[in-house]
């Protein structure tokens, strides 16, 4: 028995019937730039994420661009990050003009650092970006206390965390609800996916969002009116469609993630050689990932291979190793956590259609290597 590291065939077949119809009104009405759908999915989105606008755009990469644009970095700003994610996280700060300031990771989590930020914060620094890596919240608590003491923007990353709670002084908290502005990602892997690329920004500013909205329209709210120099980032009304026929169905898709997760993890405890991802008690974590730290890593990831287990290795490159920000001058050694997680960690899958037989093939798997 194969078993894909992720299988969208298996979750089309259980929604098709919702999402097909909704797709074809909108290809009735032929409105497929900014149609009815997308304030809808805007509005639902915010309410999810405890924030008062939503404004969808073309990717997750923009969702992170367009409010990095909107602090209006000058060359030298810097904004602090970490090397441990997908590099759009580090890419969108080089290109809307600030330098990526990199910090290490809490080896357990996997998630930056807050005591690395506070040392790496300088007078240069305009903001802090955590990305709530494989579905489990940043210690947001820490950082929101450091961001509003250099009265500098906190940028949330939550295009793996999307329904990602976390409690703070007794409170659930939601990712989106405590940054300045939050991006997600629609990219079709995501939990909740389009079919196709989508993003979307949250934030609870009011002028923020009207620069938001105004940067996606080439910095114009009028048509033929341009405050400033934005872009085309609009989110697909076809997307949007999906994405609401989709979304009632998250919150039970990432329960069923967090089920595989604690059946994998009751698993391998008898197995010395993996280490199952650690949960912060205060997270409630939506595995976009199960991610593990093993032994012999490139060995058992031949051996999935051979086996037919999907698996993937995120990230095998921390981002501060990257040729193309060498002109930074990290080197072999000076962010030691997230070198060390790039050599360990393998992801498994973990998406919510997996069967028990199929859990339990990649648990024996495993185990049968490491005997
Ligand atoms: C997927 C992802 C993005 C980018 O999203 P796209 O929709 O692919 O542009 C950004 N950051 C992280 C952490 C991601 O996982």
């Amino acid at each position: 028995m194969n078993v894909p590291m992720l299988d969208l065939v298996a979750q089309y077949q259980t929604i098709k019937n919702e999402v097909l119809p909704a797709m074809m009104q909108v290809i009735e009405t032929q409105q497929f730039i900014m149609g009815a759908s997308v304030p809808q999915l805007e509005t639902e989105v915010a309410r999810l994420s405890h924030a008062k606008h939503g404004i969808g755009c073309a990717s997750g990469t923009d969702a992170l661009l367009l409010p990095l644009k909107a602090l209006n970095l000058t060359p030298g700003d810097e904004v602090i990050t970490t090397p441990f994610t997908f590099f759009a996280t580090a890419g969108t700060i080089h290109n809307a003009g600030g330098t990526p300031v990199f910090v290490d990771i809490q080896p357990d989590t996997f998630n930056i650092d807050p005591a690395a930020v506070k040392r790496a914060i300088t007078p240069r620094t305009r903001a802090i970006m955590p990305v709530h890596l494989y579905g489990q919240m940043a210690d947001m608590l820490e950082l929101m206390a450091i961001a509003k003491s250099r009265g500098i923007k906190l940028i949330e990353d939550a295009a793996q965390a999307i329904g990602a709670r976390r409690k703070i002084d007794g409170e659930w908290r939601v990712a989106g609800e405590l940054g300045w502005v939050t991006g997600y990602s629609f990219f079709p892997s995501k939990n909740l996916g389009a079919w196709g690329d989508g993003g979307m920004m949250v934030t609870s500013d009011d002028a923020g969002a009207e620069r938001l909205r105004k940067l996606r329209l080439h910095g114009g709210a009028r048509q033929y009116h341009h405050d400033e120099v934005g872009t085309n980032s609009r989110l697909d009304t076809l997307q949007a469609a999906v994405l609401l026929a989709k979304l009632p169905h998250l919150a039970q898709w990432s329960a069923q993630r967090r089920e595989h997760a604690a059946y994998y993890t009751k698993a391998f405890a008898d197995i010395p050689q993996v280490k199952p991802p650690y949960v912060d008690p205060s997270n409630e974590h939506i595995f976009h990932q199960y991610t593990l730290r093993a032994e012999r890593r490139d060995e058992l990831q031949a051996r999935l291979k051979k086996e037919g287990i999907g698996h993937a290795v995120y990230y095998p490159i921390p981002l501060h190793r990257q040729p193309c920000f060498a002109h930074l001058g990290y080197k072999d050694g000076s962010l030691p956590q997230a070198e060390h997680a790039s050599r360990e960690a393998i992801s498994l899958p973990i998406y919510p259609e997996l069967t028990r037989a199929q859990l339990d093939r990649v648990i024996d798997t495993i185990r049968g290597f490491y005997q």
